[in-house]
Order: C-alpha cells, then sequence, then structure tokens
C-alpha cells in the first residue's frame, strides 16, 4: 500500500509570541518544522514526504528540510486551498492513503501515524482525537463565564488525518477554490467521506501559545535523557629496527619503530576502535580496509578524525578517553604530556580528561619479549536522542 503525507506549514501563525512562524521557530536545537518532517520521513510506511510551505519562507524551509527527501508545494490562500495543492501534486502518482499533519505539531510519535494508517478505509478516512478534561463554558464579551457546555459526545481532534486518497481528492475538487474548512475532517464530511477517531496523544499538541515551545522543549529533553556509553578498543604492532615511531600522534626519536600499513600508531588505532565502538560503527578495519593501498603510510589522525566525525553525527560528545600502552621499550613517562596534549587537539578534549598510562608485562609474552607493543584504549561517550 502507498502512504503519501502532506505536511501543511503555510499558515504565518504569531500567536506563540516569536517573530516567525511557529513552524519555523526553534526546538531543540532544529526547527519545529524538521521534526514533524522526520517523524513520517523515518516512519517505515510512509512512501512520500510533501510539505506545503508559504512561498516566501523558502530559505527557511531549505534549513528545515536539509538533507531529508521531501517534495514542497506552494501552500493556497487558506489551509483548505493548501491542502488542495498538494492533494494535485500527489495525483500524479496517486498514493492509496495520504496523511494530512500539521507542521505545527513536532511530537507527533510513531506509534500515532501507524495507528491512523491502519485505522483507514477505502470508505472512510481516520484521525487522532483526545477526550476533555476540563469544564467547558460559554465566555461572555467581559469575561463573565456562562452558561455549560455539555462534554459528553465531544472530542478534540488532532493530525495527522489521512484519508483514501482518490475520494478525497475527488471531494476537494466538488468543493471548489473558495470552499475553507477548519481541517481535513470537515472538508472530507462536506462530500460525504466519513471519519472515524481513534486515541490521539497528549504531547501531538499543536504549537499555538507563548509556552507551548518551552512545553515541548521540556517533553524532548526527557524523551531524549542523555545516556553515557563506554568503547572499548585494543591494537598491537610489531616493534621493528628503525629511526622513530609514532605513538598517540607524538614522535618518538631513537632505534624503535612499529611496522604497520600506515604509521602503525597503535595508540590512534585503540582509540579510534573504542570511539567506533561507542556507537556500535564496526571497527578500523570497516572503513579503512589495510587492502587498500590509500591508506599506506598514511597519518593515523585521519582514523581518529574519521571516528569522532562519524561520533558527532551521532549526536556524541566525547567525556573522557584513558589509553593503557603496554611495552618494555621505549619508556613512555618522557613523552606522556606531549601524547596528552596532542589527544587533547585531536579529540577537542580538555586535558584533564585525557589519560594516558604506561606498563610492561615484567618481561613476559611478546610484550616482555620487547617483539611487539599493544595499546587499550576506553573512551566514555553521552550520547542524547
Ligand atoms: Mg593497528
Amino acid at each position: 500500500m502507498k502512504c503519501a503525507v502532506l505536511v501543511v506549514g503555510a499558515g504565518s501563525g504569531k500567536r506563540h509570541g516569536g517573530k516567525l512562524p511557529k513552524q519555523y521557530q526553534h526546538l531543540n536545537g532544529m526547527l519545529v518544522f524538521r521534526h514533524s518532517l522526520m517523524a513520517f520521513s523515518d516512519h517505515p510506511q510512509i512512501n512520500t514526504v510533501i510539505a506545503v510551505i508559504a512561498e516566501d519562507a523558502k530559505p527557511l524551509f531549505t534549513v528545515a528540510a536539509d538533507g531529508l527527501n521531501v517534495k514542497t508545494v506552494p501552500g493556497g490562500a487558506s489551509r483548505t486551498a493548501s491542502v488542495h495543492e498538494g492533494l494535485k501534486v500527489l495525483a500524479d502518482d496517486a498514493p492509496d492513503i495520504v496523511l494530512i499533519h500539521d507542521a505545527a505539531r513536532p511530537l507527533v510519535s510513531s506509534a500515532l501515524i501507524s495507528r491512523i494508517i491502519t485505522a483507514i478505509t477505502k470508505s472512510h478516512g481516520a484521525a487522532p482525537g483526545l477526550a476533555l478534561a476540563d469544564a467547558l463554558k460559554y465566555l461572555h464579551e467581559d469575561g463573565v463565564a456562562g452558561d455549560d457546555i455539555k462534554r459528553a459526545g465531544l472530542v478534540q481532534v488532532q493530525t495527522p488525518q489521512g484519508f483514501p486518497f482518490q475520494p478525497l481528492l475527488e471531494a476537494y475538487t466538488r468543493l471548489g477554490a473558495d470552499a475553507e474548512f477548519a481541517d481535513d475532517i470537515a472538508a472530507a464530511r462536506a462530500a460525504g467521506i466519513e471519519c472515524i477517531i481513534v486515541q490521539g496523544e497528549p504531547d501531538n499538541f499543536k504549537i499555538t501559545m507563548p509556552g507551548d515551545l518551552e512545553h515541548a522543549e521540556r517533553l524532548l529533553h526527557q524523551r531524549n535523557v542523555p545516556i553515557s556509553v563506554t568503547g572499548s578498543g585494543f591494537d598491537v604492532h610489531r616493534i621493528i629496527p628503525g629511526p622513530q615511531m609514532v605513538l598517540c600522534g607524538v614522535s618518538i626519536k631513537g632505534d624503535l619503530a612499529l611496522k604497520g600499513h600506515s604509521d602503525a600508531d597503535a595508540g590512534l588505532h585503540a582509540l579510534t576502535d573504542a570511539l567506533l565502538g561507542t556507537i556500535g560503527a564496526g571497527d578500523i578495519g570497516d572503513h579503512f580496509p589495510p587492502s587498500d593501498p590509500q591508506w599506506a603510510g598514511v597519518n593515523s589522525s585521519v582514523f581518529l578524525r574519521k571516528a569522532t566525525d562519524l561520533v558527532e553525527q551521532r549526536r556524541g560528545k566525547i567525556l573522557h578517553v584513558d589509553l593503557t600502552i603496554i611495552c618494555e621499550r621505549p619508556k613512555i613517562k618522557p613523552h606522556r604530556e606531549a601524547m596528552r596534549a596532542r589527544l587533547s587537539d585531536l579529540l577537542n578534549l580538555d586535558m584533564n580528561r585525557v589519560s594516558i598510562k604506561a606498563t610492561t608485562t615484567e618481561g613476559l609474552g611478546f610484550t616482555g619479549r620487547g617483539e611487539g607493543l599493544a595499546v587499550m584504549a576506553n573512551v566514555t561517550v553521552q550520547l542524547s536522542g
């Protein structure tokens, strides 16, 4: 079944108090519109995402939709006209069902989208609704409360509202250009299509009034409580005679070198693996195969940079690194502060969050015999979202 969504954000509502329309306000580091688009573009049952936007909001929308597979349609004079424009564009490659969502409802959940899709049939639509908790009364112009309105039988309706595509398109076509409705249920009903109400979600509120953005921000923070993860890495290189070895980005001159395809910096290799481990992104060999000649003799900071970039893309923040170098020679202590400074620089991390320790294996094993040098690395990363 082909399922499309129109995310409608052509309005200029500023009741929330900001200078820009609510869908272009910042919410937890992203524009409100982007949160709404991502809810659908990340959903496995949605094939097409179309945004209906105001023509003059294009530069803002470009920021909101950066990197997302979203087509845009210019909106019309009213919400009803905007939806009609979107439906007409979809008609070229008609989906089976279409959902219509307010761009200013950024916290719509994947589960709610699924519930709506499941509830739509060939003959009727589906929309989320919430029962009312507070008493309802008419309000007189002088601010005095009037008669009660019975809550029983009333429902607050949210979006996404979903319909079988073809009947909805025909309904909008029949309504004509000047028709104006509060939402798509009203437009569909005017053309004889009924809509059933499924359970909505309180968090799926529309950002409208001052304070709504702050409320949404608090809810997102609760959802995205950061967690700390730990990655570990281990690497060994053979020790050979040579004028210098590169370890933790520092050149140690003398009579020892490390053998390897790249610059053989076992410290940066172990650290790269530990970083990849925090985000489950495989190991250094997956990203930089030793069989690939382009990595011959390369400075290992290239590998580390790739790993830090990947961690950053996952909204990770490196908190602490701790390395243990295992060898009999060279002596690490004279170089330790230079190594910490170099790692601090490469990781953009305060030096007191960079620990380097060294040990021997009391003459035992390959490190004890001086055949090789090993490095263990542990990294702590804070992940959010
Ligand atoms: Mg290595």
